[in-house]
């Protein structure tokens, strides 16, 4: 079977709207300040963006709050054609753990993962319909260790559900990952070397351990 090319499907998207001279309303959902650097510099160019930071996964709690501030502060000094603004998601890890319970071992990019994308993309699903967006999407294919078809897939599944479209899309691609480093580095914003939850960090913390055994 075919792949489908999202970075294609997201470029058809900007021209339709290029066409059109509309800027319609996006829901963003971020899950830190680096991932969405590059991708609010490159869609706050078509789109009015609300960046809705709802990241039940994170462990620590002070790292939600760190990741949060830095969100806040990257929205603040970032350029922008059109205007970007910033929704805070509730902290509910409990809603997180419930959801990864006999999953614990499983390691990052497998199914603990897959349902990880679906809580967030179904809280920013539901926040986009209340709030009458055009579009929703998410940061997190920007990532290389993030799987984009299953994103799009669930994206797509949740569009139907909720009757809001969804932005289909692939932020790795055309040096995506690479511009969020250089945003990163330019704007000094704080970026962890682990994804997010307690799982992914003793992950982390084992190869790193792994590494130094094997100098
Ligand atoms: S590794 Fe990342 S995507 Fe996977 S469950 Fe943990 S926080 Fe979610």
């Amino acid at each position: 079977m075919n792949r489908i090319n999202y970075q294609k499907e997201l470029d058809k998207v900007i021209n339709r709207l290029e066409q059109q001279g509309r800027v319609p309303r996006l829901l963003l959902h971020s899950c830190c300040a680096p991932c969405s650097s590059y991708v609010l510099e490159y869609l706050s160019r078509y789109f009015e963006i609300t960046v809705f930071y709802y990241n039940p996964n994170i462990y620590p709690p002070e790292e939600f709050g760190m990741r949060v501030e830095e969100q806040k502060r990257l929205i603040a000094q970032l350029p922008a054609e059109h205007p970007i603004s910033f929704l805070d998601g509730p902290y509910e890890p409990e809603r997180f753990y419930e959801m990864a319970r006999g999953l614990e071992q499983v390691p990052e990019g497998g199914e603990r993962c897959f349902k990880c994308y679906r809580l967030r993309l179904t809280e920013t699903a539901e926040m986009a319909r209340a709030g009458k967006y055009d579009y929703f999407t998410t940061t997190l294919s920007i990532s290389p260790l993030k799987n984009a078809e299953k994103l799009n897939e669930i994206g797509g599944q949740l569009a139907k559900d909720y009757g809001v479209d969804y932005l289909y899309s692939d932020f790795k691609k055309r040096n995506g990952y690479k511009r969020s480093t250089e945003l990163s580095r330019e704007y000094g914003l704080y970026r962890q070397d682990y994804c997010g939850c307690v799982f992914s960090m003793r992950e982390r913390r084992t190869q790193q351990k792994a590494a130094v055994k094997e100098i």
